[in-house]
């Protein structure tokens, strides 16, 4: 056996919870050389040994298991009084790593001793077979001392916690855990009580904690004079109304809970963020990721705008036909109103139902997009955006707005608050309206329908390119005015999951519900409106022909303007006034004013707008302003000033756009 009092000798303590396997990893790093007493007074066994190595001694006591180092049990005082005495120079925390959260409450304690501190994770063995893993390195970051799993049954990774042992004295750092405020005060106060008394260990934080607790057996081990006592009374305070015992133990939970769920994960979650990154090697590889992503949206696109989406508009426009329209067209006639109120009522239900329709289409789209977004390929898209968006002088981060865009402006301009560069803000805003909001779906496609019935699929995505094209372009622009600075791209990849029904269903819903709502408010009142308009002139008398009456008069002021874009005429003009309060409007009021001339919706683009003219109409909608309220959005977020450039903004592109386009296509 060693001689005790060689110079040279490491003395180790291993302080753990009961049945942690610190007998077991005693004997293990003991072998033979121990011998077992009992605690002087007590009748706890005491168990100490030597580490057999051919440096220097290495003696080892195996403390009683505690769960706490509170004052409450012979086992308690014995293992904190034998830390403080200074019996020990490196405690080894031993900790059963499949209970690692009612564990780390003792270590809590245990680095508050001022000892260092080896943490060994044992039954590690364990820990496999429950599908959990734990990051060690993040761990000991966590905690700021040394980490070694083991298991000392199975004999693993003992080597390696006696090397930790002999080289402890290097990493002899510890990391301090904060209170609260009010804790710290305090603590820092008793501690200027204990300096001035000339306590020894007044600098020990357990020492300090121990006596907010108001724990007699360390008091008065202190032996401090009664004045002495009396100021700690006065800054711990009345004791009714502070348990700073309680206190500090839950936030000593909270902290291990803390930590256990920044270093604990199950295996399925790993598994899962393997296949997550295999993906993603491919999804947002340097020369797929942008293949498969225009696939992606392309496919979403024909799925919603070929066969399958207009098949779902035919049966709404059939049941919506053979449902209501009928039925209240036959009502009419029996009831024999007059041709004002029965004109009225006809007007409304064709304009509200042929908005009705495009309903199943519009959840197509936003219910394949919002299975996008559930899966987690939505937020690679802005990861994959990123290098793109810098080049217009933005980051990856606003692409999440931009993308919101295509569902509604109005939620897209408000979730620009993300945004931590105001310029870049302020950007992002003015290049939100020129993503195809989702009202200007059925919008499109009643022009298509009409005219282009072969290559709906192909059309809708060309006119969602242009808007982002035309995004960039103004996005080049502006940048060359006010150089928005560049903000790092941090953004955590969620893994990739199945999406899940109710989601979708819980999205779809909500879709459905703002839609009637704006269908029921502005697309009625609206229609209403036009109707009014359409169905009296000057003088206020009911007319049969629509072009005397008052719409026509505004119509025919504005129409001039789009001279050049193939469609001056008072009918589109009436009908994108209306689209400035909601896009959905341009259907009914078209709807309406021609179906004053006995025509359907369809029949009247057929026999109104050439292919040229409906692609210009087209072209303007998508690029003039938005509607009011994403408008009113604008101006929060944006200011006066920018709102109204961007009203200008948008009006002039759209404008500009369609007549050149316009004039491109009747070319050739
Ligand atoms: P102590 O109360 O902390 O001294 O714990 P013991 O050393 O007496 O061990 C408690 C129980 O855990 C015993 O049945 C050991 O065999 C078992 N044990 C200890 N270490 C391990 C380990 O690494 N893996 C497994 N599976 N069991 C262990
Ligand atoms: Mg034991």
């Amino acid at each position: 056996m060693y001689n005790e009092k060689s110079k040279e000798i490491i003395r180790v303590s291993l302080i753990g919870n009961p049945n942690t396997g610190k007998t077991t990893l005693f004997n293990k790093l003991t072998g033979n050389a121990q011998y077992v007493g009992n605690w002087p007074g007590v009748t706890v066994e005491k168990k100490e040994g030597y580490i057999r190595n051919s440096f220097f001694p290495i003696k080892v006591t195996d403390l009683p298991g505690v769960y706490s180092l509170s004052p409450f049990s012979p086992e308690e005082v014995i293992t904190r009084n034998f830390i403080l005495e200074n019996k020990t120079d490196l405690v080894v925390n031993i900790l059963d790593a499949t209970n690692l959260e009612r564990n780390l409450y003792l270590t809590m304690q245990v680095l508050e001793l001022g000892k260092p501190v080896i943490v060994a994770l044992n039954m590690c063995d364990i820990l496999k077979r429950r599908g959990k893993i734990i990051d060690f390195c993040a761990l000991e970051d966590l905690l700021g001392t040394p980490v070694v799993p083991i298991s000392a049954a199975k004999n693993i990774g003992i080597d390696e916690l006696k090397k930790k042992i002999l080289e402890f004295k290097k990493n002899n750092k510890r990391k301090i855990f904060k209170y609260n405020q009010d804790v710290e005060s305090k603590l820092s106060k008793i501690k200027d009580v204990l300096i001035n008394a000339n306590v020894k260990l007044a600098n020990n934080r357990f020492i300090l904690v121990k006596i907010l607790e108001y724990d007699s057996l360390i008091i008065s081990s202190l032996n401090l004079k009664l004045e002495d006592i009396k100021k700690i009374d006065e800054i711990r305070g009345n004791q009714n109304e502070i348990k700073y015992e309680e206190h500090i133990t839950s936030e000593r939970y909270k902290k291990s809970s803390g930590i256990c769920k920044k270093s604990v994960s199950d295996v399925s979650d790993i598994q899962k963020a393997k296949i997550s990154r295999k993906i993603d090697k491919i999804v947002t590889g340097k020369y797929t990721s942008m293949p498969i992503f225009l696939a992606i949206m392309f496919i979403i696109f024909y799925i919603s705008f070929g066969p399958l989406g207009s098949f779902c508009h035919d049966i709404a426009e059939k049941v919506i036909d053979s449902g209501i329209k009928h039925p209240v067209e036959i009502l009419l006639e029996q009831l024999k109103l007059n041709n004002v109120l029965s004109s009225f009522v006809i007007a409304i239900v064709t304009g509200v139902g042929e908005v009705f329709a495009f309903l199943p289409q519009i959840l197509l789209l936003l219910g394949l997009l919002s299975v996008l977004e559930d899966s987690g390929y939505m937020a690679r898209s802005a990861f994959i955006m990123d290098k793109i968006m810098r080049k217009i002088g933005l980051s990856g981060k606003a692409f999440v707005p931009l993308l919101m865009g295509f569902g509604c402006s109005v939620p897209a301009i408000l979730s620009t608050r993300i945004l931590n560069n105001e310029k870049e803000k302020k950007l992002t805003i003015f290049l939100i309206p020129f993503m195809s909001c989702g009202a200007k779906i059925p919008v499109y496609l009643v022009f298509l329908n009409a005219l282009f019935p072969e290559k709906k699929a192909l059309m809708m995505f060309s006119i969602y390119l242009l808007g982002i094209l035309v995004a960039v372009l103004v996005s080049f622009f502006f940048r060359k005015i006010v150089k928005p600075k560049e903000s790092p791209m941090i953004m955590e990849l969620p893994d990739y999951k199945w999406p899940s029904i109710h989601n979708l269903y819980l999205h779809l819903w909500d879709q459905t519900k703002d839609f009637l709502e704006h269908v029921g408010i502005t697309i009625l009142g609206s229609s209403i409106v036009i109707w009014f308009l359409q169905s009296f002139d000057q003088n206020m008398r009911f007319i049969e022909d629509n072009s005397k009456s008052l719409l026509a008069t505004l119509g025919n002021i504005i129409a001039p303007i789009f001279s050049f874009s193939g469609f001056a005429n008072w009918k589109s003009s009436v009908a994108l006034i209306t689209g400035l309060f909601a896009k959905e409007a341009i259907i009914s009021t078209m709807s309406i004013v021609y179906g004053a001339d006995g025509m359907n919706l369809d029949e009247a683009i057929v026999s109104n707008f050439t292919k040229s003219s409906a692609i210009s109409m087209i072209i303007f909608i998508l690029l003039y302003p938005p509607c009011v309220s994403a408008l009113a959005a604008f101006k929060r977020e944006a200011g006066n000033l920018s709102s109204l450039l961007a009203f200008v903004l948008n009006t002039s592109i759209a404008l500009i756009l369609s007549a050149v386009i316009f004039n491109l296509v009747n070319l050739f």
